[in-house]
């Protein structure tokens, strides 16, 4: 079924939840939104609400009318809200007790519990954001990062939904060309006026391509970098992770075969996570644990975003060593010499163009700069976070589904085929573009991103 934001407001029942986390802290915050929130809310709480926008002090009252909390509170007259609705917020102090009592209060005064993302549901089909922006405020929640909190930021105030708004813009007017056509008997359109028209398309499905394409840096701002750590035993995998973390994290052992299963880890590079997986060394296992693990190992390496190759520099290169250096050159990867207090005996050469990096995992030397090459190799610091990074697999999928769909419209007109087929195409790109923005998209879609949503949001 297909949900058509409705922009006039409609009648809502009133809902309340807590928006901070159900955690002792200093202010605990209560979100009221619908109807009947200005008279919920003045049953709960004595300050004069009355004038929007104005904080008011005020004692919030129990259910059965006694004082539970002293806070503030604030009204919003709709639409001038988040919701789009008549909503309201009480400021109490952060006791799980106390936002407990005066939830129960509010329900009991004639709110219902508000479900997971129902505040940002409402406001977006109240038309007050469309669905990128809803979208960008679980990302913004989410962000781990300065980067990715700008990035979804600036995707909140609609940066996303009006690059798709552009090339939806230009496709309708292109297609307003081409209705002039479709009266036309096919072969009295002249070669120029096609290859002029689907010139225009090719610019909007290459436009489409471009924005799709910034989804692989920005799942770098979503989900960090995925870092395999392989290499034989004993070359000093974990120890270069431990090196990285600080802590003794994995077992470091001369004891070949310690890591059979792989450690994972995290750490913040600057703007990005970096999560490392240390993997069981490549080599013949003797034991079916060891078996299971060198799966694991080769797993992880495929799953990664990029293999660290770890060498001991100080011995010569073995048939592990080489096969390490095969999945290497499979992947997208970096070289790690380790060892070199030891003095390197390896012969770079055998890396060819692969990055290599000299190192100590024992002494940490070096350890710094294979952190930045990972960084440096994903172009971590000229990924643009304005908004038009996209971080969401959902926009990159459907921009690919809507370019797919433009190309094939240029490709047959310019190839002659009948205009109307061709508007059919771009028809059914522009309506794709709108599953991203949220103005006509299938319910499931819209009820699978709520749902990732939490209470209170
Ligand atoms: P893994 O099996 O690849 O994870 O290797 P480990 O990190 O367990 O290290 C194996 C052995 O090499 C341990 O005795 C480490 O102390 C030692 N080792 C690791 N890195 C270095 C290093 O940079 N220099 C020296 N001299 N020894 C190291």
């Amino acid at each position: 079924m297909l949900i058509t934001r409705a922009v006039i407001l409609f009648m809502s029942d009133t809902i309340a939840a807590v928006a901070t986390p159900p955690a002792k802290s200093a202010i605990g915050i209560i979100r009221i939104s619908g109807d009947n929130a200005f008279e919920i809310t003045k049953k709960v709480f004595s300050g004069d609400i009355s004038e929007p926008r104005k904080m008011v002090t005020g004692k919030m009252l129990s259910e059965i009318g006694e004082v539970c909390d002293y806070g503030m509170g604030v009204f919003f007259k709709a639409p001038a809200s988040f919701t789009g609705e008549d909503s309201a917020e009480l400021y109490c102090h952060g006791s799980t007790a106390v936002l407990r009592t005066v939830l129960s209060s509010l329900f009991h005064a004639g709110a219902r519990p508000a479900a997971a993302g129902e505040f940002t549901r409402r406001a977006f089909l109240n038309g007050k954001m469309d669905l990128t922006q809803a979208e960008a405020v679980i990302d913004l929640i989410d962000s781990e990062t300065e980067l990715a909190a700008k990035n979804a930021a600036e995707q909140m105030n609609g940066r996303l939904g009006c690059e798709i708004s552009a090339i939806s813009a230009s496709l309708t007017s292109i297609a307003a060309e081409f209705y002039a056509f479709v009266d036309y008997p096919d072969d009295e359109i002249e070669q120029t006026e096609r290859d002029e028209l689907a010139a225009k398309l090719y610019a909007c499905a290459d436009s489409a391509k471009a924005l799709a394409g910034t989804y692989s840096s920005g799942r770098i701002f979503r989900e960090g970098i995925r870092v395999a750590l392989i290499g034989r035993p004993n070359v000093g995998k974990s120890s270069l992770l431990n090196a990285l973390l600080g802590t003794e994290r994995s077992i470091v052992t001369d004891i070949e075969g310690t890591t059979r299963d792989t450690v994972e880890e995290s750490l913040r590079a600057g703007n990005v996570a970096l999560h490392l997986i240390d993997t069981a060394g490549l080599r013949n296992a003797d034991t079916e644990p060891e078996r299971l693990g060198i799966k694991r190992s080769e797993a992880a390496a495929r799953d990664a975003d990029i293999v660290v190759a770890v060498f001991d520099g100080s011995s010569p290169l073995d048939e592990y060593d080489m096969q390490t250096l095969d999945l290497a050159k499979g992947a997208r990867s970096l070289c790690v010499i380790n060892k070199n207090d030891l003095g390197t005996v390896i012969d770079r050469s055998v890396f060819g163009d692969l990055p290599v990096i000299e190192i100590s995992a024992k002494l940490n030397t070096g350890t710094r700069a294979v952190v930045d090459k990972i960084c440096e190799i994903f172009n971590v610091s000229d990924i643009p976070c304005d908004g038009r990074t996209l971080t969401n697999p959902r926009h990159a999928s459907t921009l690919n589904r809507a370019e797919e769909r433009i190309r094939a419209a240029a490709d047959a007109f310019g190839g002659g085929i009948y205009a109307d087929l061709a508007v059919s195409d771009i028809e059914a790109a522009i309506n794709i573009l709108s599953e991203i923005t949220g103005n006509s998209a299938q319910d499931t879609i819209i009820n699978e991103i709520f749902s990732r949503f939490c209470v209170g949001k």
